[in-house]
């Protein structure tokens, strides 16, 4: 069960349709991970887009999502949402189009000693989706992010100063976060990442590396 959610006007935003191709990308790969998001945004859309966009900001009732909730949970099972079956069950189905032959068979290349990289969707002027794999155990060494940065755990998990993070967390960090994520030692650790700019190291060890980790 995810301990690290987007937020509730972010869930909003997704249903509503106005965030961005990679914002709307990393709550799609959170839903497959989070049952309780999903259902909240099952409220949702099934209370309606088009009053979402009519009541930008406004908050919907407890008892008109709850009694929303109620009804999608009393229905039939067969006409719940069904997930589709892939061929490689551990990519979330929002990432089977851009990883459509699973992890292992990825170009990755080695960032760090502890740390691959593979970016799987660059646009010209936009954010980069990339794909990180920490080994069990591995230590990123301290640095920040340029930008902002989105990341859903996928396999794994890594703790860092704020808190430890599984499968399907997702976490949203400013710029101006610096943090040293740690692996954890159990197995590999794979996150799907979109930044808006490269990291930066600020341990002075690893400094130089810098100029190439655009
Ligand atoms: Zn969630």
């Amino acid at each position: 069960m995810s301990k690290f959610h987007p937020d509730q006007a972010r869930l909003a935003d997704y249903v509503a349709g106005t965030l961005s191709y990679h914002e709307t990308l990393m709550i799609a790969v959170h839903l497959h991970f989070c049952p309780e998001c999903k259902a909240y945004v099952q409220g949702l859309e099934a209370l309606g887009g088009v009053l979402l966009d009519d009541l930008p900001g406004e908050p919907v009732s407890d008892s008109l999502l709850q009694a929303t909730l109620n009804a999608i949970e009393s229905k039939p099972e067969a006409e719940r949402r069904t997930e589709p079956s892939y061929r490689h069950p551990e990519v979330p189905a929002p990432l089977q189009k851009l990883v459509p032959s699973g992890f292992d068979t990825l170009p990755w290349r080695k960032l760090l000693p502890h740390l691959q990289v593979c970016d799987i969707e660059i646009s010209p002027n936009g954010p980069k989706i990339s794909l990180h794999r920490i080994r069990p155990g591995g230590r990123i060494p301290r640095h920040t992010h340029r930008g902002d940065e989105y990341t859903v755990v996928l396999k794994g998990g890594f703790s860092d100063s704020l808190g430890d993070y599984n499968p399907g967390d997702f976490l949203y960090r400013s710029g101006e976060h610096e943090h040293e994520p740690v692996a954890a030692e159990s197995e590999e650790c794979i996150c799907l990442t979109v930044t808006e700019e490269p990291l930066k190291m600020t341990n002075w060890k690893w400094r130089w590396m810098n100029p190439f980790l655009s």
